[in-house]
């Protein structure tokens, strides 16, 4: 990771607009995983190490599109039937290897080779075969209908998939399909994941008087994972700053990324700051958030370090908005941009300006109108519910003060967030 400056984000300043850490974290921050080649069949989801430019044009050669019957458009009566004289036969796999003279027609396949010199295919169903070998074909077909171009899918020299897209099943299909039988993608990033806080309990274990059990260490490293990396459980470290920072500069010498969650704001019990700026550096960011607001950003080494809030739904929040595309960045994934549609608020809200709001909402689509955006009914940061009983969040920009029951207003969906 490319070192942060951190007068941009002192602490204790105004907090940071999430577009400002946002363009730092895209300046700065570069790929940070190697590069492995493996068979295409097991690189699903992987992201892609270099472009992969066409070689070979898809389809190779003009065919034929349907099942029927292949002829020359110029042999065709524009003002009736025609009747032509079937000269061969052409399957898939199996080409014409002759030219038919002008004045017949092929019977021919989806799939095959059109044969040299015919260019419009009749569809089975449009056409009469007789007993005799001949073929009437009605009026009414368009030069060059039911043949495939050569390269109509794919030409030699087209960009197939851009470096650093997280392969789908239909990009390996395409280098498949140019004849491809390895890929080189990154190496997965490697992350480790810890919670702090001496009220939680492992699952599993007693949770005592007083006590929680930890529920985001659990949703961060299934967050992670969502991202394709290689994660190492920390397990719960408590309210310690020096058992935390060395925690931290253990785990750092061998990971790319640490996620760590409670204790970054400034109470006396949150040690998670001093021990980062002790182990490191910190770029300390009260992101203008809400839910959130306590999220840092450090580094110690070459190890970028994510603090998020304690309080699970701002945590979730957190990692999706800012954890999500840093981690994306040093694992060399090239995220597409955040579809925003437009929703109908089925609720009124008030916001301070200023801080971005993400609030959580469920759908419910209607004819022909836009969905309509119901909010979770209960407010807090802390309610993991809020999260996975809802499918998006409504997004308040800085300047909004107040939305009003029938707004329009931008809704990302999770799953273009990974949290579905
Ligand atoms: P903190 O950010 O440490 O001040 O914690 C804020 C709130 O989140 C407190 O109520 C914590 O108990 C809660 N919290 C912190 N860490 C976790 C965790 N790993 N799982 C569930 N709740 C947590
Ligand atoms: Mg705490």
């Amino acid at each position: 990771m490319a070192q942060l400056s951190n007068d941009c984000f002192a602490f204790g300043g105004a907090l940071t607009p999430i577009d400002e850490a946002l363009t730092e974290i895209e300046g700065r921050v570069t790929a940070v995983t190697g590069t492995e080649t493996i068979p295409l069949m097991e690189a699903m989801s992987r992201p892609l190490a270099h472009h992969v430019v066409a070689k070979t044009a898809v389809p190779p050669f003009a065919n034929s599109a349907v099942d029927g019957y292949a002829v020359r458009y110029s042999d065709l009566d524009p003002d009736g039937d025609t009747v032509l004289e079937l000269v061969g036969r052409a399957a898939a796999g199996h080409p014409l290897r002759v030219v038919p003279s002008p004045g017949t027609a092929v019977r021919i396949f989806t799939g095959a080779p059109m044969p040299a010199e015919l260019d419009t295919v009749f569809m089975q169903e449009d056409a009469r075969e007789t007993a005799t070998g001949k073929v009437t074909l009605p009026r009414g077909l368009k030069k060059g209908a039911n043949a495939r171009d050569p390269g109509e899918d794919v030409g030699v020299g087209d960009l197939l998939v851009p470096a650093g897209k997280r392969l789908t099943a239909a990009d390996l299909a395409l280098m498949a399909g140019q004849g491809l039988t390895e890929v080189a993608v990154r190496t997965p990033l490697r992350v480790a994941v810890m919670s702090t806080g001496d009220e939680l309990a492992q699952p599993g274990d007693e949770a005592h008087s007083g006590q929680i059990f930890d529920s985001n260490r659990t949703m961060l490293i299934g967050l992670a994972r969502g991202l394709g990396a290689t994660v190492t459980d920390l397990g719960i470290i408590r309210d310690n700053a020096d058992v935390i920072s060395e925690t931290l500069q253990h785990a750092a010498r061998s990971h790319d990324a640490i996620l760590t969650s409670g204790g970054m704001s400034t109470g006396e019990e949150d040690h998670l700051t001093a021990s980062l700026r002790r182990a490191g550096s910190v770029h300390f960011w009260r992101l203008a958030i809400k839910p959130g607001r306590p999220v840092g950003l450090g580094q110690i080494g070459d190890c970028a370090v994510v603090g998020l809030p304690g309080n699970p739904a701002a945590a979730a929040v957190c990692f999706a908005v800012l954890g999500r595309p840093l981690l994306a960045r040093l694992a060399g994934i090239v995220l597409p941009p955040l579809p925003r549609f437009q929703v109908e608020a089925a609720f009124g809200y008030r916001k301070k300006k200023q801080r971005r709001e993400y609030v959580r909402v469920r759908l419910e689509d209607r004819a022909q109108e836009d969905p309509l955006a119901f909010k979770f009914p209960k407010e807090g940061a802390g309610l993991l519910t809020s999260i996975a009983h809802t499918q998006g969040f409504v997004e308040l920009p800085e300047d909004l003060t107040q939305v009003i029951e029938g707004d329009k207003v931008p809704y990302i969906p999770f799953d273009a967030l990974g949290l579905q």
